[in-house]
């Protein structure tokens, strides 16, 4: 059968595809050592797990409105009063089954067939396909470590063309862990605000920052450049809430009306009882929110030292989110019982089949030099995982 060409432009996403690899490697019994999936390892805490357990019993079980309860968009409005100094109206905020559903929906809203989206590398795996599931082409823009992974006003300004329609921004960024300042966002906005375009600010790391770090994004730069945003965020980072799926959007009205349109036809409402979980995750205590980060910053310190004090490999300090993006090209055309290593789809395959340590290729970002590894992971987990990444690259010949 022929099959639609939306799906053979794209591919699995690579996150996904090599947890599942690494879970079916451990279900035959193999030792794996999971640095793969981006999500906590720590437990949803326990007041969010009360809250869907007392609306399964008061049977808050049924359909609800299409955007996400009004009781949840408010709260995720006052959160956006409380947390970034933005006010929106409920009828501006839409809530779906996680931010990637979020993005997915946007990217149907306003994206077509000639359109082109700005999406800076290294990028979050899943931009560019769901793009290219609009029908719309990703223009990459590449960064590296000399701009510490984040694009300039003059590659930005280089990449805008009369079919530009939108740029994806994501701070802190998935995977190098890059956070764009109030001026860097401010450069970029000017640029923005003289064209045609709109921003969509994919926030999901927000509280994912270390040493004092602040947080800023796009739509605070001014009321103007407001307007051009939709500020994509959700619970599954934040409230290690990811099986949960719970994400949101907020913009401006004429387009949040034409998501929930959308998301009427395609998948109604998030589950009821994750909008429960979800209302209590916003408004409840945010204390396990700190006692998370500082874990991950303490992973984050070590791991980064560990990776730097392998031959070949070398690590910048990411200020945000729970990735490390090491360079590793230093490692290519080394070779493994006579094959040699080229790339880092190759250096992925191998440091699973012979390492037993699942990383993700950095091509699966947008750049071939890197590999990605989440830290969020326990300690105990990471030291044995860098010893054997050490121990298997002291062997490559
Ligand atoms: N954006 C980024 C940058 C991410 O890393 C993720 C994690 N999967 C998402 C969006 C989607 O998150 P979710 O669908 O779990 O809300
Ligand atoms: N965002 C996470 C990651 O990058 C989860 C997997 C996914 O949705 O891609 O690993």
């Amino acid at each position: 059968m022929k099959l639609a060409e939306r799906v053979q432009r794209i591919q699995p996403s690579a996150t996904l595809a090599i947890t599942a690899r690494a879970n079916a490697l451990k279900a035959e019994g193999k030792d794996i050592i999971g640095f793969g999936a981006g999500e906590p390892d720590f437990d949803t805490p326990m007041n969010i797990k009360r809250a869907a357990i007392d609306a399964i019993h008061q049977g808050f079980t049924k359909y609800t409105p299409v955007a996400g309860t009004d009781e949840l968009r408010e709260a995720i409005a006052e959160k956006f009063r409380r947390d970034n100094n933005l006010v929106y109206r409920k009828s501006q905020i839409v809530v779906s089954c996680g931010a990637k559903h979020s993005l997915a929906n946007l990217s149907q809203v306003l994206f077509e067939r000639g359109d082109e989206v700005i999406i800076p590398a290294p990028y979050w795996v899943s931009y560019p396909d769901i793009v290219c599931l609009s029908d719309a082409e990703p223009v990459i823009v590449k960064t590296d470590e000399t701009t510490n992974f984040k694009m300039t006003p003059g590659q930005l300004s280089e990449s805008i063309t009369k079919r530009t329609k939108a740029l994806i921004l994501n701070s802190p960024s998935n995977p190098t862990g890059a956070v764009y300042t109030r001026d860097e966002l401010a450069a970029l906005a000017e640029i923005v605000l003289e064209h045609d375009m709109v921003v969509i600010s994919d926030d999901i790391y927000e509280h994912i920052l270390y040493d004092d770090v602040p947080f800023c994004t796009i739509a605070n730069i001014s009321e103007e450049m407001k307007e051009k945003t939709i500020v994509v965020n959700g619970v599954s980072k934040t409230y290690a809430m990811t099986g949960w799926r719970i994400g949101y959007a907020a913009g401006p009205e004429e387009i949040m009306s034409q998501v929930a349109k959308v998301q009427s036809q395609n998948t109604s409402n998030p589950s009821s009882i994750a909008q429960k979980a979800a209302l209590e995750a916003i408004r409840g205590g945010q204390d396990t929110v700190g006692i998370m980060v500082s874990e991950f910053q303490k992973r984050r310190d070590y791991i980064v030292a560990a990776l730097n004090d392998i031959e070949g490999i070398s690590c910048t300090m990411p200020a945000g989110a729970f990735y490390v993006f090491p360079t590793v090209s230093g490692l290519y055309g080394r070779s493994f019982r006579g094959t040699s290593i080229t790339n880092s789809t190759e250096l992925a395959a191998w440091l699973l089949d012979d390492a037993l340590v699942a990383v993700v290729p950095g091509a699966a970002f947008g750049s071939d030099a890197h590999m990605r590894l989440s830290y969020a992971a326990s300690m105990a987990h990471i030291e044995r995982g860098m010893e054997r990444i050490s121990d298997a690259v002291n062997g490559l010949e």
